[in-house]
């Protein structure tokens, strides 16, 4: 079974930047992503997560789809472990853990302000 979140990791992201630790194994790569399959979101749909694809929604209309998903991400077991892997891969889109891209960006910078 495949998580419902798919690790945006995997692909090469705008401006080339990715993640090149030490190769893992698909199996590696599976079980590192188990977490997703107790995630709250995982019967529902992406777009709530990361927005109707080749659109631009309306500045109300994301806050509120953005809203909607945290309020699901509010009562997921994994969320911390959510937020963590969104962090430590530096997604740059949609909400993981409760977090919409431009909260972990802030996050992000204030951990490497912190550590100088
Ligand atoms: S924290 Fe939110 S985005 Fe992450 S698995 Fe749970 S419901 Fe999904």
């Amino acid at each position: 079974m495949l998580p419902t979140r798919r690790p945006r990791t995997g692909r090469a992201r705008p401006g080339g930047r990715r993640r090149t630790s030490a190769p893992r194994t698909l199996s590696t790569e599976l079980a590192a992503l188990d977490w997703q399959l107790e995630g709250a979101c995982r019967e529902l749909n992406e777009e709530l997560f990361f927005g109707p694809p080749q659109t631009i929604e309306q500045r109300t209309e994301r806050a509120a789809r953005i809203r909607e998903a945290k309020r699901v991400c509010a009562r997921c077991p994994v969320s911390q472990r959510c937020l963590g892997y969104a962090l430590e891969n530096e997604e740059e889109f949609g909400v993981w853990g409760g977090l919409s891209e431009l909260e972990r960006w802030e996050l992000l910078a204030e951990r490497r302000a912190r550590r100088g």
